[in-house]
């Protein structure tokens, strides 16, 4: 299936080409999520998260105030003018969520795993386009992760985005959920256009592990930044040991900001290197064009003569004149040998190949 999606607005209103979403994993008072809010809205933040429902590994945790938090939502949104998401995962959170006017919504990690229940969130929201962003599933299934946008696509929602959180890992020792950067590459490829963000809070587990991985993101070309944030990271009721301060956010978003047009400037002043390095690319395939062309018509006279097409002391003489060559050149030895073997493999292919002809 051809995804494609809708720009979202909301996500980059200054098409300065970032979005930063931020706000306590959940809800936990009206009290909690105002001054989170307001403090968030105070330094710019312009998206504010909270969950309403938590999907807890174990019972007995504490599983978000459900319609209650909406509402606090709501104020936020009254109040200060920012957009609200929070995290939907079965229709009755989407219809609940829909009513209260919610603006945004993403799916959890552990719900984008479930085929059943992302089918049934897409079902739900059939003739609704709402913004909606879809984590990572927890395991390393990118498959998986397309899915979860093919069936939201296929029920009408075009105004798709994901957020890379991390996958499980089982010999994962620093972070809690590894980062695996080469997965949203991937699926940017495969699905162009969709807006990626990253999640580095999920992925630390530990707010002082926050910073670095945002810097990466960035790094990573990452499309913005997903970041839990509570006024009281030690008395949260989940997520306790991930979450920044307010201030800490507020101190890290200036680092990261420069950060961003540093590595741009960097990218400026890498250019003439990479052009030098096309062109050489360029010439190489050219060569390698002409060294099995020659090798065809080698090919063509040992066929004449009735000669055998593999000749090994030849070969070996080659290949050692070429590390000889090399060494003129500062070349490494077993690098020489295994760029002359791949030569060597191919131009006895194209022979072996016009035997058969
Ligand atoms: C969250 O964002 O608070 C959350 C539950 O995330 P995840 O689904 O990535 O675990
Ligand atoms: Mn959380």
């Amino acid at each position: 299936m051809m995804i494609k999606t809708e720009k979202i607005r909301e996500l980059d209103p200054m098409d300065r080409g970032f979005t930063l979403i931020a706000g306590p994993c959940s809800a936990e008072s009206r009290q909690q999520v105002l001054e989170c809010a307001r403090s968030l809205s105070d330094m710019g933040v312009r998206i504010f998260r909270a969950g309403a429902w938590k999907p807890r590994t174990r019972p007995g945790n504490f599983e978000g105030w459900g319609e209650k938090a909406l509402e606090w939502l709501r104020e936020v949104k009254t109040e200060t003018g920012m957009t609200v998401m929070t995290e939907v995962a079965n229709s009755r959170h989407v219809e609940a969520a829909l009513k209260a006017g919610i603006d945004m919504f993403w799916i959890g990690a552990r719900t984008t795993t479930n085929p059943f229940a992302v089918q049934e969130i897409a079902d739900s929201l059939r003739g609704v386009n709402i913004p909606l962003m879809v984590k990572n599933p927890i395991n390393t299934e990118l498959e998986l992760w397309i899915g979860a946008f093919e069936r939201l696509y296929g029920a009408g929602l075009t105004r798709l985005a994901a957020i890379h959180r991390g996958f499980s890992a089982h010999d994962e020792r620093l972070y809690r959920y590894s980062p695996q950067w080469q997965i949203p590459v991937e699926l940017r490829r495969r699905i162009p256009g969709l807006p990626i963000l990253c999640d580095p809070s999920h992925m630390a587990g530990n707010s002082s592990l926050v910073p670095s991985l945002a810097r990466k993101a960035l790094d990573m070309k990452s499309d913005g930044l997903f970041i839990e944030v509570h006024p009281d990271p030690s008395n949260a009721l989940s997520d306790s040991a991930q979450q920044l301060t307010p201030a800490q956010l507020r101190e890290l978003l200036p680092t990261l900001m420069s950060h961003r047009d540093s590595a741009e400037e960097d990218m400026e002043i890498l250019k003439p290197y990479r052009e030098n390095i096309e062109q050489t690319d360029l010439k190489i395939v050219e060569l390698v064009a002409e060294r099995l062309k020659a090798s065809d018509k080698l090919g063509d006279m040992k066929r004449l003569r009735n000669l055998t097409v593999l000749q090994p002391e030849r070969y070996k003489a080659l290949a050692d004149d070429m590390v000889k060559e090399g060494k003129r050149y500062g070349l490494d030895e077993d690098f020489v040998r295994a760029l002359f073997e791949i030569l060597h493999t191919e131009s006895i292919k194209h022979q072996l190949d016009n035997n058969l002809k």
